[in-house]
């Protein structure tokens, strides 16, 4: 069989599929081989759901020697983060908490992969619920960046980058709250999108910060994450925060687009000047190819990380209530022992959460409590209205926002881990589209000291359109595809 079945992108394998140039259970035998042969060094899956990827693939190939018209996804291959239910496979959210939850549902994203007839092949490593950006965090193992194994893949979705980095799945399902599907793509050289929220249902995702919060794909492609987005968006009866996608104003490619550069964006501390310079050329790219840079100013960019570590730990401290060691989660209550029920909360959730788990709880629990409650998270929800109010008048006069993805290429293993804050300042471009809800897509756009380099895209609330017209316009004048 040709390894070759490994590098197609979603369309590719569709097409031969139907063409009958090789069956689905070849696809997906074709992966696994590939993930047995690979994973032990890199990490990317932390479960396999081997058996079901080829009995779906098998129903696929049934369908195909009937002669059926095939969904888009039909019998592709695909990893899916671990913070995300399927029904009766290992659900852990990289946590030592949830080591042996077992999933009693299907997330409503898989429901809807389901339908498509999507093979699933396993979950991937995370940082414990989804608090990191280098998948150090993960209570099992750290996972490896492909391109270069000496360093992080980024986080918190790195399994999932990795694995379709790495070709061991065609495409992946992340989570991001503060970045957590943009920044690993970014570093692995594949794409990422947040979708606008409520664009997408949460419900089956293990929630961390519910204001944040939304899943989406990460791809080798543009075209094939908007092939995976229009399978996954839509009104979701179980969740409320989910909605019909409003129909708006959208543009259709690179010439005449008003592209606006956000001048904070490009000059922060610590920022890699390699990474500058790539993200630079590609405007110049988007220009020679039609499009007009609007210089623009996202004042409240600034405060935008202060803003995020008091939201988020605020809405975790309450979300993550629920892991108490007595409803289910890692327990250390012993019949006939003599903790009391405070006892076996309390070291329930000691040894089950790692470190930077309790440190966001603890934070959050304190910016709740009365008497900061003013002081902090009111004044944050304050200022996260303002950084909304800047994208609503930049998107006056511009019809996409371009910035990089990240400060920096990818680090490397313990570089970050001993000072949190410099950690938490990976997440200085991501996070202000999750704040204001916006839809935004990391493509790749060049390497520097052979590491990739990310180009985000940020469009008005549901013009997800737009930036896949613009993104794949820009690979098909940069690589040609
Ligand atoms: N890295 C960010 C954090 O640690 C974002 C995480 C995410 O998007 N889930 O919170």
């Amino acid at each position: 069989m040709d390894n070759k079945l490994i590098t197609l992108s979603i369309k590719q394998a569709h097409e031969k599929l139907i063409t009958k140039e090789f069956s689905a259970r070849e696809l997906t035998k074709e992966h696994i081989a590939h993930i047995e042969k690979t994973d032990g060094n890199i990490r990317a899956y932390v479960s396999n759901t081997f058996d079901d990827a080829l009995a779906e693939a098998d129903r696929v190939d049934e369908r195909i020697r009937l002669g059926d018209v095939l969904s888009p996804l039909a019998g592709i291959p695909a990893a899916i983060k671990d913070n995300i239910l399927i029904r009766g496979h290992r659900a852990t959210a990289g946590s030592k908490m949830l080591e042996t939850y077992i999933a009693s549902y299907d997330a409503t994203v898989i429901e809807r992969l389901r339908k498509q007839q999507t093979v699933f092949l396993g979950k991937t490593n995370m940082d414990e619920f989804a608090m990191g950006s280098s998948t150090e965090n993960s209570a099992f193992f750290p996972t490896k960046n492909p391109v270069d194994v000496s360093r992080v893949p980024g986080g918190s979705s790195g399994g999932s980058a990795a694995a379709v980095a790495s070709h061991q799945a065609v495409f992946a399902l992340g989570s991001d709250t503060g970045g957590s599907i943009r920044q690993p793509a970014s570093f692995c050289g594949v794409v990422g999108m947040k979708p606008t929220y409520g664009a997408v249902s949460r419900h089956g995702l293990m929630a961390m910060a519910s204001s944040l919060d939304q899943i989406g794909p990460i791809t080798r492609s543009v075209e094939d994450a908007e092939l995976v987005f229009q399978a996954l968006a839509g009104k979701d009866p179980f969740d409320a925060t989910s909605v019909t996608a409003r129909s708006v104003p959208v543009i259709k490619g690179l010439r005449g687009a008003r592209i606006g550069v956000p001048k904070e964006y490009f000059d922060v501390e610590g920022m890699d000047t390699g990474v500058r310079a790539s993200v630079e050329r590609a405007l110049v790219e988007m220009e020679k190819a039609g499009a007009k840079l609007v210089a623009i100013s996202l004042p409240n960019t600034k405060h935008a990380i202060s803003v995020y570590y008091i939201i988020m730990p605020a809405e975790v401290s309450s979300n993550l209530a629920r892991y108490d060691g007595i409803r289910y989660g890692y327990s250390t209550y012993k019949a006939g022992g003599d903790d009391v029920l405070a006892d076996v909360y309390e070291r329930s959730r000691s040894e089950g959460f790692g470190k930077e788990v309790q440190r966001r709880i603890m934070l959050g629990t304190y910016v709740l409590s009365a008497g900061y409650y003013d002081a902090y998270y009111k004044k944050a929800q304050q200022v996260r209205t303002k950084i909304k109010e800047d994208f609503e008048k930049a998107f006056e006069n511009v019809d996409i926002i371009a910035t990089p993805t990240t400060p920096t290429s990818a680090f490397r293993f313990g570089e970050k881990t001993k000072d949190p804050l410099s950690m938490y300042l990976e997440d200085i471009f991501t996070i202000p589209a999750n704040l204001a809800g916006l839809p935004a897509l990391s493509l790749p756009c060049g390497m520097t000291n052979g590491l990739p380099v990310g180009l985000q895209l940020v469009a008005p609330w549901f013009a997800e359109e737009s930036i896949f017209a613009v993104g794949k316009e820009y690979e098909h004048v940069t690589r040609g595809v």
